[in-house]
């Protein structure tokens, strides 16, 4: 076969993560390498019962063609939630729904990027972040972080020096991969660099309402005066991922832009599952069920922290997240977590080497560590056998 594929399909890789969940899939396998949210805390009960009020209260309607821009009610919702939690200033015209919040990463792209583009991100960042934003051709540069988010010196001597940014793209809130959450003082002053620069930021959040412990803080949004930033949220980690309901939020002249796009890319999302959303919404107590998810991840996240302390050497680094879903391990440089995930494997035990979540450089004695998707049991199973292998190839 002789096929031409587009020039942007060599930027295409099969991505790791999702290779790696087709063997962790199986039932005896420990796995800590998918983002996923415990199913047993998904609203089953509660989703049939809606399911069945949607379809005798709205009936043909919630099986029509909608608008674009997604389901009133919904997005109503969404602005309000977030004007209370996160500072902003949004009615439902700032709100565009998507399909997953994954979706308007790639509308994103489609927005900002031209080839030969910069984005600039957090050092390490999101996986399917990069992969999205590459199919458009754009070129990365990472910024270093440290406990406080992105080192800002660093940012703006990269937006002095740089022609073509497009975007600075910041997971701000309980990162993935890092768990790491930005100070106030950092977002305050992102939202300042990127009104001086006049460049757009996308402010990731989809583990926002997952905090364990310490201060809820706003969105950089909530300090930018311009307009320049724009908020992605999803009922992914708060309802469940399967009805891939997301949005962004932003200027309602740029939104406008991502409802002309999304219009050649899928028309519009699945109609009744916004209507299901937006009807637990009303009839459930939302904050209810999130503090049952947190109880669950703050115990799995504990025990995660306490067997890391317990079985890996001493001579690591790692987070100790105040919510969401993920920590980071730094291992002595000369380990190469790869190495050691193949041993992993062979005793049935998956993570995710780090070095997949940095788009130049690459650190290959990092890993991430999901916590949300096991049982206790087996995180304490699985993170003591992960520490004997790295003990082995600390010693050897
Ligand atoms: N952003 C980040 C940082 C993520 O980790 C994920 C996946 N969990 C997403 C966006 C996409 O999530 P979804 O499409 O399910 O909303």
């Amino acid at each position: 076969m002789q096929i031409q594929f587009a020039k942007r399909m060599s930027n295409i890789k099969a991505s790791e993560i999702r290779e790696l969940l087709k063997v962790t899939e199986k039932e005896d396998v420990i796995s800590f390498a998918g983002g996923l949210p415990a199913p047993e805390l998904f609203p089953i009960e509660e989703i049939n019962e809606i399911n069945q009020i949607v379809l005798r209260e709205f009936g043909a309607k919630a099986l029509q063609y909608t608008t674009t821009e997604g389901y009133k009610p919904l997005r109503e919702w969404i602005a309000n939630r977030m004007n209370i939690q996160l500072g902003t200033s949004f009615d439902e015209d700032n709100i565009l729904i998507t399909h997953g919040s994954q979706q308007a990463l790639d509308l994103s792209g489609k927005v900002f990027l031209d080839e030969g583009d910069v984005v600039l991100c957090e050092s390490p960042t999101y996986l399917a972040a990069i992969s999205a934003f590459k199919a458009y051709g754009c070129n990365f540069i990472e910024i270093p972080t440290d406990q406080d988010g992105m080192i800002m010196s660093a940012l703006e001597n990269v937006l002095e020096k740089t022609n073509n940014i497009k975007l600075i793209y910041v997971v701000p809130t309980f990162q993935n991969p890092t768990g790491k959450t930005w100070s106030m003082e950092r977002r305050k002053q992102l939202a300042e660099l990127s009104s001086k620069y006049n460049i757009i930021v996308i402010e990731d959040n989809p583990y926002g309402e997952l905090r364990f412990e310490g201060k809820p803080l706003p969105s950089i949004n909530s300090f930018d005066t311009k307009g320049y930033t724009l908020c992605t949220g999803s009922f992914s980690k708060i309802f469940c991922p399967g009805f891939r309901i997301g949005w962004i939020a932003g200027d309602k002249s740029i939104i406008q832009k991502y409802v002309l796009v999304k219009q050649g890319t899928d028309l519009q999302c699945n109609t009744i599952a916004q209507m299901i959303i937006a009807e637990y919404l009303k009839q459930y107590d939302i904050d209810k069920h999130i503090e049952r998810i947190v109880e669950v991840y703050k115990r799995r996240k504990d025990i995660a922290i306490e067997c890391i302390e317990l079985y890996f050497p001493e001579n690591i680094k790692f987070t100790n997240p105040e919510g969401g879903l993920f920590t980071w391990v730094e291992l002595p440089e000369n380990i190469s977590a790869r190495e050691i995930l193949d041993k992993c494997l062979e005793r049935k035990i998956a993570f995710v080497p780090g070095d997949s979540f940095f788009p130049n450089r690459k650190m290959e004695n990092t890993l991430r560590i999901n916590y949300s998707n096991m049982p206790e049991d087996k995180i304490r199973i699985g993170l003591k056998t992960i520490g004997e292998v790295i003990n082995q190839y600390v010693k050897s």
